[in-house]
Parts: structure tokens; sequence; C-alpha cells
């Protein structure tokens, strides 16, 4: 490898592509004839308004969204949005969430501050190894939203197929499969994704909203910065935004739409997760924590059921030159996030490691 860079199996932050970065160093000091980089550059400068333009530009070509939908660039990564969504989207005070995994228990918590919050299903009684049936759900007339997080990182669950809302307003929590596969936007009310699990540096997170959710009408006390309608009457730009993480996810857009969209990165994504799902189905040593149907492409918890055999697992890896496989400590054993960014010939090297690891290990 050119770099010597390791295969970085982390959760978030995560890898970018190779080539987004070269392109990011070679603008590193200059940036294209303006004798700055971007992160000394205005935000009202002429230069920096056109990378935002472009990377919304880009981000909406390749996700088709709709032109009632908004996409917001906001600060304060994904757990703010735990509470802006009820904050800016609880008009009657209730909301149905799904409970699936750490950061859908993570948003329940977090909108029971502002609202009745109904958990109208939850995959607890296994450890939140799948996703429950939302096909019939019981949904009050007057809930403002039905809330799901769409692959939940710890657990390695992921939704193939949405729940019925029967009518109601769905909102998405996408933080850790963004871009990884192509997404109908007017199947939701709002999808939010932090940025640094699939497409850039840390601190951002993207809201696509529909505009007829977008509401004025707020609790008086609600922080200027809280409100979806002041980055929507802004362009995201009512103070300085996170300047550096826009540009870099809009270097990503750029390189996804080149190599083809979501439809190809969807393919090159479930080329990668079989390699490694058909490794673990046939290891003798090694389980996927998750149900085969709801399995996550971006997030793969593993375990061998012995917590000295992980152990070993994990630092044997470290040695080998992987980065970042150890299980979340809710989970154990060990986890391989996936994203886009990783190449395939990392999942492949993963793979033949855990081959000889466990050759060794009978
Ligand atoms: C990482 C993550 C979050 C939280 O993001 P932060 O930027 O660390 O606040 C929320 N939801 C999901 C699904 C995540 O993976």
């Amino acid at each position: 490898m050119q770099y010597n860079r390791s295969f970085n199996f982390s959760a978030g932050p995560a890898m970018m592509p190779e080539p987004v970065l070269e392109e990011i160093r070679d603008e590193m000091m200059n940036y294209r004839g303006s004798g700055m980089c971007v992160m000394e550059m205005s935000h009202r400068s002429k230069a920096f308004q056109q990378i935002a333009d472009e990377a919304e530009a880009d981000l909406r070509e390749l996700m088709g969204i709709p032109d009632n939908y908004k996409g917001l660039f906001v600060q304060g990564g994904g757990t703010l949005q735990f509470a802006m969504v009820p904050m800016n989207l609880m008009k009657n005070g209730k909301a149905v969430y799904i409970e699936t995994g750490a950061w859908s228990k993570k948003a329940i918590a977090e909108a029971k501050k502002y609202g009745e919050v109904i958990v109208a299903a939850s995959s607890k009684d296994k450890n939140f190894t799948y996703v429950p049936d939302c096909s019939d759900l019981d949904i009050p007339a007057d809930t403002d939203y039905v809330y799901i997080c769409e692959n939940e990182t710890i657990h390695g669950v992921t939704w193939n197929k949405l729940p019925d809302t029967k009518g109601h307003v769905l909102v998405s929590d996408q933080s850790s499969m963004f871009l990884s596969r192509p997404c109908n936007v007017s199947d939701y009310g709002l999808i939010w994704a932090g940025v640094q699990k699939n497409v850039g540096p840390a601190g951002m997170a993207i809201v696509i909203v529909r505009e007829d959710l977008i509401r004025d009408d707020l609790d008086p006390k609600t922080p200027i910065y809280l409100k979806y309608k002041t980055h929507a009457d802004n362009d995201s730009m009512y103070n300085t935004p996170n300047c550096w993480a826009i540009y870099c996810c809009g270097k990503v857009f750029k390189y996804l739409k080149s190599i083809g969209g979501l439809k190809e990165m969807q393919r090159r994504n479930e080329h990668k997760a079989k390699v490694l799902y058909d490794f673990l189905d046939s290891s003798k040593l090694f389980t996927g924590a998750v149900v085969p149907q709801d399995r996550s492409m971006m997030n793969v918890p593993f375990i061998t059921g012995n917590a000295d055999m992980d152990a070993a697992v994990v630092a044997a890896s470290k040695a080998a030159g992987f980065d970042n496989l150890k299980g979340h400590k809710s989970v154990g054993g060990l986890r391989a996030s996936i994203y886009n960014a990783m190449p395939e010939e990392g999942v492949v090297a993963l793979v033949d490691f855990l081959k000889k690891f466990e050759a060794e290990h009978k």
C-alpha cells in the first residue's frame, strides 16, 4: 500500500475514500488559487459559498431529494438530533419510537424530556439482535411522528423494510448507513445522519426534512440554533457552519457520483458484506450476533462465545495491522464496521486473518 495505511474497522470516525484524502491534501495549502486553505476561509466568501452550494446540489442529486425537502448541515453531531427532532416535530407532544438497540434507546430517553413517548415495538427481549415486526403497530391518531434508527451501529441490525406508520410521518436516524444504498426520500418526513460514520469528519449532521414539517410556532425558549427553521431559512449559514466538514462531505458526494452513485455503492457494499457474513456462517469459531434477515451491511458484530477468546482475537488482529475490531462493551466480542470507504481488499484480508486464527485455535 502506497501510504502504509491500516484497514481501519472503526465504527466512527471511520475510513474516508483515499482519492478524497488525496484531493484534500493537494488543496491544503492553497485551495484552487485562493491563497488559503478551506480551514482559513470566510464562510461568506465566494469560494466557500460555491463549496457549500455544490455539496448540497450533489447530495440532492445522489439521493434524488425532492424539491419539497430541505437539506441542512447542522453542527452538534448525531446526539443533538435526539433533542432537535422532538423539539421541532412534537406538535401534539406525542411520538412513537421503535427500540432496536443502543442508538434508538438514546433517542427515546432524550425525546421523553419533550413529550409522551410510546415505544410501540422493541427487540430488547433478545438483546437487540433483530428488527421487530412493525407491519401493524398500534399508533394513536395524534402521534406526531414514528421514529426509527435505521441501522443500529452497535447492535448491527438494519431495517430492510420500513415500518407501516399508517400515514404518520416517519423519522429515521440513518447515521451509520447514510449513502450506503439508494434511499426513497419521500418515504420519510425527516432523515438525519451524523456524518462521521459514512461520509466525513465528525461534528456535523445532515438533516433532510420535508418543508411542511419546519415550524415556527415552537416553545419561545427554544434556542435559535435548535430550530430547523433557522437553518432552512439561512441555507445552513445562520452562523459559521462546520466549513471543514461541509468541504470534506462535498468531496465524498462527488466521489460517490464518480463511481456511479448509490446503486453502485450498494452493489459494492453488498458484495463486501457477503464476504464477511459467508465466512461467519461457515466458521465453527465465530458467530454473527444478528439474525440473517436483519443483518447490517455496515456494522458486523460477531462473537466466539468466550470472552477470553474474543480478547485474544482482538489482540491478534491489532498485531496483524487491523484496527478497531473490539466490539462495543454492551455487546462484547468483535465488530467490523465496513462502511462505504472500506475497500473490499480490507474485508478479504480480515477474513483471511480470521480463518488463519481459527485454524490455529482448533
Ligand atoms: C454515532 C451515532 C450517533 C451519535 O452521533 P454523535 O455524532 O457521536 O453524537 C447517533 N446515531 C447513530 C445510529 C450513530 O451511529
